[in-house]
Formats: C-alpha cells, sequence, structure tokens
C-alpha cells in the first residue's frame, strides 16, 4: 500500500479535494467504485484512497468531498476565506482537474438550478450582504470586478467591449493593438495596462458581467476547439472598505480561478498549435504548483515569474494572503489514471 501524505502546509495555503457524482450517462463499468473514503464516516474528512489495478494508493487532503458534497456544503468551508477578502486579506481560491471533472460546476455552479450555484454566486451573495449589513457600523465598500482568461501565456480581456468584434480575427493574441502587461506597485497593488476594470454596486451587475464574460468565451469555444478547457479564467473582485465613524481602511481581494483542463494530451499526436496550448498549459499548472508548494515551504526563492498566472496572482499569493486549492476528480473509471495525477500533483508527490 503505497501512502502519500500532503506536505505539513504551513501558513495560509490549504487543498481540498473533490470527487463528483457519476453522471447520469457515465455507465457503471465492472470496476465499480475506485474510491473510498477511510476517515469519512459522517462529515467529510481527510483521506482518499484509489484502487488502481490491485494497487492502493492513499492520498490527505485539509478535507475530502465525497460525491454527495452538496454546493451549500462546500461553500460553509469556503465562506470564512470570502469573510477575510472582507477584512482586507488578498484570497485565491483555485479549481485544479482535468476537463470534466467539476471544475466549473464547483465555481459557477450549474446554470438555470439556482441550488447548485457555485462558489463565485455565493461568495458574491455574503460580500453583497456584509455591504449592506456593515453600513449602521460605518463601513462603506466600493467593488471592482476584472475577469480575463491566460490562454497560450496571453492575456485576453474578458469584459472588453471590442473583444467580440475583434475575436475571429486574432486569436491568439488577444485584443489586438493591447498590451495587458501586468506591474505591480510597491503597495502590493496589481495593474494590467489596458483591462477592463468595471465599479460595481450590486450582485445584479457583476451577474451581468459574469454573462457577459462566459459569452465571450463560449464564441472562442466554437471558433477555437474548446478553447475554454484549455484557458485559465481569473474573476477578481476588489475590495475597498472605509469606515466613516473610525476612519479604518481596508483593501482586500478575492481571486477565484477556473483554471484549464489537466490532462496530459498524447504527445505523439500534438503538432502544431494544439502542441503549443498543451506546453502553455503544462508550464503554468506546473508553475503554479512550483509557487505554491515553494510558498508552503517557506523557500527563499519563489518562482513567481515562470508563467503569466503564478505572475499576475504574485501579490496574492505570498505573506499573508490565502490561498485554496479544490482538486476536482471524476469518479469514472477510465479516468483513473489522470485522477492519479491529479491528486498527486495536489499532493506533490511524484
Ligand atoms: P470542468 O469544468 O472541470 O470541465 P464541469 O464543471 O463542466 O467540468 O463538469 C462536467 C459535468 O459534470 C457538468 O455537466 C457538470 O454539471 C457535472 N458536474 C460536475 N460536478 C458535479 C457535482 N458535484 N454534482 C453534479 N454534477 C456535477
Ligand atoms: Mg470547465
Amino acid at each position: 500500500k503505497l501512502h502519500n501524505t500532503i506536505l505539513e502546509l504551513k501558513g495560509n495555503i490549504r487543498v481540498f479535494c473533490r470527487v463528483r457524482p457519476l453522471l447520469p450517462d457515465e455507465i457503471c463499468s465492472t470496476e465499480g467504485n475506485i474510491f473510498s473514503y477511510p476517515t469519512s464516516m459522517e462529515a467529510y474528512g481527510r483521506d482518499i484512497d484509489l484502487a488502481q489495478s490491485s494497487q492502493k494508493h492513499s492520498f490527505t487532503f485539509d478535507k475530502v468531498f465525497t460525491p454527495e458534497a452538496s454546493q451549500e456544503e462546500i461553500f460553509v468551508e469556503i465562506s470564512q476565506l470570502v469573510q477575510s477578502a472582507l477584512d482586507g486579506y488578498k484570497v485565491c481560491i483555485f479549481a485544479y482537474g482535468q476537463t470534466g471533472s467539476g471544475k466549473t460546476y464547483t465555481m459557477m455552479g450549474r446554470p438555470g438550478h439556482p441550488k447548485e450555484k457555485g462558489l463565485i454566486p455565493r461568495s458574491l451573495e455574503q460580500i453583497f450582504q456584509a455591504k449592506q449589513s456593515q453600513q449602521p457600523q460605518g463601513w462603506k465598500y466600493e467593488m471592482q470586478v476584472s475577469m480575463l482568461e491566460i490562454y497560450n501565456e496571453t492575456i485576453r480581456d474578458l469584459l472588453s467591449s471590442n473583444r467580440l468584434s475583434s475575436e475571429a480575427t486574432r486569436p491568439e493574441n488577444g485584443t489586438p493593438g493591447k498590451q495587458y502587461t501586468i506591474k505591480h506597485d510597491t503597495n502590493g497593488n496589481t495593474h494590467i495596462s489596458d483591462l477592463t476594470v468595471v465599479d460595481v454596486q450590486s450582485i445584479e451587475e457583476v451577474e451581468f458581467l459574469l454573462n457577459q464574460a462566459a459569452n465571450s468565451r463560449s464564441m472562442g469555444k466554437t471558433q477555437m476547439n474548446e478553447q475554454s478547457s484549455r484557458s485559465h479564467f481569473v474573476f477578481t473582485l476588489r475590495i475597498y472598505g472605509v469606515n466613516e465613524s473610525t476612519d479604518q481602511q481596508i483593501q482586500g481581494i478575492l481571486n477565484l480561478i477556473d483554471l484549464a483542463g489537466s490532462e496530459r494530451l498524447s504527445k505523439s499526436g500534438s503538432t502544431g498549435d494544439r502542441l503549443k496550448e498543451t506546453q502553455a498549459i503544462n508550464k503554468s499548472l506546473s508553475s503554479l504548483s512550483d509557487v505554491i508548494f515553494a510558498l508552503a515551504k517557506k523557500e527563499d526563492h519563489v518562482p513567481f515569474r515562470n508563467s503569466k498566472l503564478t505572475y499576475l496572482l504574485q501579490p496574492c499569493l505570498g505573506g499573508d494572503s490565502k490561498t485554496l486549492m479544490f482538486v476536482n476528480i471524476s469518479p469514472d473509471p477510465t479516468s483513473a489514471g489522470e485522477s492519479l495525477c491529479s491528486l498527486r500533483f495536489a499532493s506533490r508527490v511524484n
């Protein structure tokens, strides 16, 4: 029996594993359940075992959610982090996993099923409720939203008004003429030139922008070979709070990131654009893992600059910021190989 225990993660980095249920069209093979959960008798535990060809692989995470876990139960574990953003911390929540493992379900939920709302809409509800309820104590909040995707190491603005028209002409290079240069100032603020940043007053406004971004992405999807699973989606909410009676000020950031699919594409079959895409995804996902584990181990050198994603999020990953990574797993026995890779990625055992 192999036992892979997650590194003793220091500070503010946590890893949650979530196994989604089998979907109606996934025929249960004779192998049956490949996952078991040694410690999750009642609530959710920390351990998960994957049985694969007579070998058992055991992993431990900060939390393991079985397929029964509802969106609401997941959010209960997240809401403290959302509160941290309201208290002035920088927070990043990632969804990692192969395409089809439930990343977008975890982040956004199922469209048209309000009970299955994901973490982004639930976080927004919490934040806008706090904005209202803390008014009597003198708190005034201002919020700004930006949404971008990183495709082939190139930033693309999902809220740019001229993005849709320019899409067809230069799919590889973001919006023509725009630079999207990332700069961090000494106060730990990030500025991306030409990126659309929208002041928002209400949850409805953010939902409208989320729809706009989704349209912007799916437009790319038909034209560019399911690009949405080949790019990282980064939702950023900046929160500026001022207390008018005490003069206290806070600046929090909540980043919610739906990562590109982690599946290994067959090397032989990938050529040209597909190969370039695969290399870009591999590079940025392994850079993310390098950064998170360098931070967790409190190493002196953290290789933020090795990818656009880690460089973009640099101020939100180190210091006293808080990071949570979801490892999304498909229960389908035919995905066992990919699932094992994801579990190993997240527990950093090779
Ligand atoms: P990904 O974004 O990782 O490619 P999706 O989030 O699109 O994967 O999930 C793939 C499919 O599985 C979708 O149809 C989604 O609605 C469904 N799904 C994912 N997670 C769950 C879950 N926890 N409960 C029910 N359905 C889920
Ligand atoms: Mg998705």
